[in-house]
């Protein structure tokens, strides 16, 4: 091809451009192709054309998908970048940044794909590539790119060829099918195959020809038929058949074990009509002509396919005894069907009817739905492949895929390849750079962990730093295990600290008979072992101080209670029966001692509840939501003061509460409640009011109930009474 060809074929393009998008731009079109042609130069593509025909073919590809002025320049300079001279910066300069970000986004897929994925990773590969794109222009020109060098293969070494076709088989075409781009999966599918399998291929290829003259005759017939049908009953339509595309007999003969012979359903036939009343219609009268197989009717336009496909679809056995597959579908969704998500670059009005089933390309129809109404442009500038935002995908120096939690750092990558790599990371690159440790690492990163024998192994900071359980359970282990003496001294030293906190003194604890058995029943041998599970994270100084305050306690007062039996005015009633508890409440500890329920948070049997020594009253039980427990729990002088209560055998005995009901006032409303209670037969001790402002009222009452069951009953019943919007118990 000679440079004279090159610019006929440009001259072609423009012509083209300028019948199907007679908006665009055809000034900055040419200079992006000027630019292409300077800028490769000389380069030549493995068979000897010109290499300006690579990205040519590829602009001429998105211009038939119906794509947009930017995209078109982006495919016409999409390999720049790479492999010539010239510089982000300069497109940025000369065509914006847009069109520079979209050239760098093709660049960097091509990057990011390598041809050793094992199938297991093929799934993440594809996710990646998807959210790799930013703008959705650059995988679709990433499919313009890969469908021309899939077509131009002839030249390319045996290996090169196989390995191309793989990737195209297993990571290009599922993308093509995902975005429903159904026209160029089908190519990608069958040229690939010509390279894994030609025998097969060929096999197929030669089938076909054989059967090509007798094949004609029945898909002339057959489109003759309906055509001649449909333009009597006067529906204007374009019908045309074809013969299945190869991959798909292929698979059919492989999967069902058939030869080409056995293979029936080779034909399809396409019905194109202008609405979708008339594609029904249609479907009526094909069903006249040709018999139905039952089962195989399926309506794509009441229940769209994922990826947005619609046509309604039927087998049919023509009089020969051959079946068929009849679409009938609309001009707008021929256009989907054919270029998928491309197609709605120029269909904006977007697709009828709705879909609930499979989410996945929900966002997808999401986003047609919430921007019909805007610029097509806008839409697919802001499509942002945004379905896999909680996680991140990255590549070990060996290519492998990595998924790991959106926000993770080289220290969880670390990890997710082995504890030991993780243990002796002394540093990290990514994509060739060295980076710090909080680096958060960006899809289609390429981590490589710098290593080193004389590690020290993890620091403590990490476990702040890592977003991964995997990474922060690995790393815990290691503490546990390797460091025990600096866990010790660490564990020690957040153990002193807190019980400065909770003003207590290592004195305090000390004594030999309250530690000892103390250690024991939290199962640990030695104060140092519970010093080292501390240092490695296992235990909280926290928990473990807030336990040794409530032993302390207990103890103290096993001594205290010995004072009680001589005077009991300090608060504890003598011992009468063991573990009895008293009003139904068992004090931790203690087996007998004054009770008395806060007036404050009126707590009920069921309610969470503490216990606070009184200065010469006994214990008196709070509600855990009340005012008063929240506030002085972590009071110095105070907190030590809060104990542990639970609820016994409450013996049948009531327990006051007090409510507050919220209403909107009218006459008769306070009888009503009372009423409603009445009728519970709950015991009413107290009922006031107090209006608040306009039309709205408190009302105050004070009932007694067995537990906190039968409270909540009474306030459900006491919901339903006209006028009353919300019933909130005392908190103090
Ligand atoms: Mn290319």
């Amino acid at each position: 091809m000679t440079m004279e060809d090159v610019r006929k074929r440009y001259d072609e393009l423009e012509k083209k451009i300028k019948e199907t998008n007679p908006t665009a731009n055809i000034e900055r079109i040419r200079s992006a192709f000027e630019l292409a042609l300077s800028a490769h130069g000389d380069q030549k593509r493995k068979d000897g054309s010109p290499y300006i025909t690579h990205p040519l073919a590829a602009a001429e590809i998105i211009v038939e998908m119906g794509l947009d002025e930017d995209s078109i320049i982006a495919a016409l300079l999409h390999d720049c970048i790479e492999d010539t001279e010239v510089t982000h910066e300069d497109v940025a300069r000369l065509f914006g940044n847009k069109i520079a970000e979209i050239v760098e986004g093709v660049t960097k897929l091509d990057l990011v794909v390598n041809a050793t994925q094992e199938e297991a990773q093929m799934e993440n590969l594809r996710k990646m590539l998807l959210a790799m794109a930013k703008d959705i222009r650059v995988i679709m020109i990433k499919m313009a790119d890969r469908l021309h060098n899939m077509r131009t293969m002839t030249y390319q070494s045996e290996a090169k060829r196989r390995t191309k076709a793989l990737e195209t088989m297993q990571i290009y075409a599922p993308i093509a099918h995902r975005l429903g781009m159904q026209r160029i999966k089908w190519e990608l599918e069958d040229l690939s195959l010509l390279y894994l399998d030609p025998v097969g291929y060929k096999e197929i290829e030669d089938g076909l020809k054989k059967k090509q003259e007798e094949s004609q005759k029945f898909v002339d017939t057959i489109q003759e038929n309906i055509t001649k049908r449909l333009n009597e009953v006067g529906i204007k339509s374009t019908v045309y058949g074809r013969v299945k595309h190869i991959y798909s007999i292929y698979r059919k003969m492989y999967t069902q074990n058939k030869l080409l012979d056995e293979i029936m359903d080779l034909f399809a036939f396409r019905v194109i009509v202008d609405d979708i009343a008339e594609c029904y219609n249609v479907l009526g009268y094909i069903h006249e002509m040709y018999k139905p197989i039952p089962g195989h009717f399926k309506d794509y336009i009441g229940t769209p396919k994922p990826n947005m496909y619609q046509s309604l679809h039927t087998t049919v056995i023509g009089s020969e005894g051959i079946p068929f597959e009849v679409q009938i579908r609309t001009w707008e969704m021929h256009h989907t069907a054919e270029y998928g998500i491309a197609a709605h670059w120029k269909y904006k009005a977007g697709i009828q009817g709705k879909t609930d089933d499979e989410e996945k390309f929900a966002w997808i129809r999401r986003l047609l739905e919430s921007q019909q109404d805007s610029d097509a442009q806008d839409f697919f500038r802001t499509l942002k492949m945004d379905m896999f935002a909680d996680e991140v995908f990255v590549f070990t120096p060996n290519a492998d895929v990595r998924s790991l939690p959106a926000g993770a750092t080289p220290i969880d990558f670390a990890y997710s390849i082995h504890s030991e790599i993780g243990n002796k990371m002394t540093g990290a690159k990514v994509n060739g750079r060295i980076v710090p440790f909080n680096h958060v690492l960006q899809n289609g990163d390429i981590v490589e962990i710098i290593t080193s024998n004389a590690s020290k192994g993890p620091s403590r900071d990490w476990l702040n730093i890592v977003v991964s359980s995997e990474a922060r359970n690995k790393i815990r282990q290691w503490f546990k295990k390797e460091r025990k003496e600096e866990n010790i001294a660490h564990g020690k030293l957040s153990f002193d600290s807190e019980l400065k906190r909770s003003g207590l003194t290592l004195a305090d604890i000390s004594k030999d008979e309250f530690m000892q058995p103390l250690l024991k029943r939290m199962n640990y041998q030695t104060i140092d072992d519970l010093y080292a599970a501390i240092g490695y994270g296992g235990m909280s100084a926290h928990k473990v101080v807030t336990r040794f305050k409530e032993e302390l306690r207990q103890y103290a007062k096993a001594a205290q209670k010995e004072n009680a039996k001589l005077n009991p005015q300090v608060g504890f009633v003598s011992k009468t029966k063991a573990s009895k508890p008293i009003h139904g409440i068992v004090v931790e500890g203690v087996d007998n001692c004054l009770v008395k329920f806060a007036k404050c948070c009126t707590p009920v049997p069921g309610d969470d509840i503490a216990g606070f020594i009184t200065r010469g009253y006994g214990v008196s039980i709070h509600r855990k939501s009340c005012k008063n427990y929240n506030k002085t729990r972590d009071e110095n002088n105070e907190s030590v003061r809060w104990i542990n209560v639970s609820w016994g055998d409450t013996n049948g005995e009531l327990y006051p509460t007090s409510l507050e009901i919220m209403c909107r006032d009218r006459d008769g409303l306070v009888m009503d409640i009372a009423t409603v209670i009445n009728g519970l037969k709950i015991k009413l001790d107290a009922i006031s009011t107090r209006s608040t402002n306009e039309g709205r009222i408190s009302v105050y009452i004070t009932i007694q109930v067995h537990s906190l069951e039968e409270l909540n009953s009474a306030i459900n019943k006491i919901m339903s009474v006209r006028g009353v919007s919300e019933i909130k118990r005392n908190e103090g």
